[in-house]
């Protein structure tokens, strides 16, 4: 298993949580504070404090874990979502192990919670 922090909560999630899906390499668990319907965490086995240390993960290994985050999304049944990611306290990240957020609003929600039209700009 790549590196691991003994003092990370995600790391020993990932070593003995329960998960929605388990790939090599990435777990996918449930939010225990949803935010919508669905609410879920893709993250890594490898341990970086945050998305500023995406570089060191080999480039095979970065791909397969965006592809790890789209196929979590499409097998809880969604279509339109969010992936998110929070980098430092100011932008609310509260735990130091790299995660991304998957939020959406269930296979019969059409609207994703805090969705805001966007307008389209002419250029
Ligand atoms: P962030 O604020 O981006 O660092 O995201 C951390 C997320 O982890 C929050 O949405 C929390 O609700 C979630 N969380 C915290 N502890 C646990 C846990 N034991 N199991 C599942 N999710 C958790
Ligand atoms: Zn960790």
């Amino acid at each position: 298993m790549p590196s691991q922090r003994e003092d990370c909560l995600f790391c020993s999630i990932v070593r003995e949580g329960t998960y929605v899906r388990k790939e090599k390499g990435f777990v996918a668990i449930k939010d225990i504070n949803p935010q919508a319907a669905v609410h879920l965490l893709v993250i890594p086995e490898r341990h970086v404090d945050s998305f500023r240390e995406i570089g060191e993960f080999p480039a095979r290994e970065a791909k397969r874990m965006l592809e790890f985050v789209a196929d979590t999304a499409h097998e809880a049944g969604l279509t339109d979502y969010k992936v998110q990611v929070n980098v430092g306290p100011s932008a609310g990240q509260t735990i130091f192990h790299l995660h991304w957020h998957i939020i959406g609003g269930g296979p019969h929600h059409a609207e994703v919670p805090g969705h805001a039209e966007t307008a389209v700009v002419e250029l």
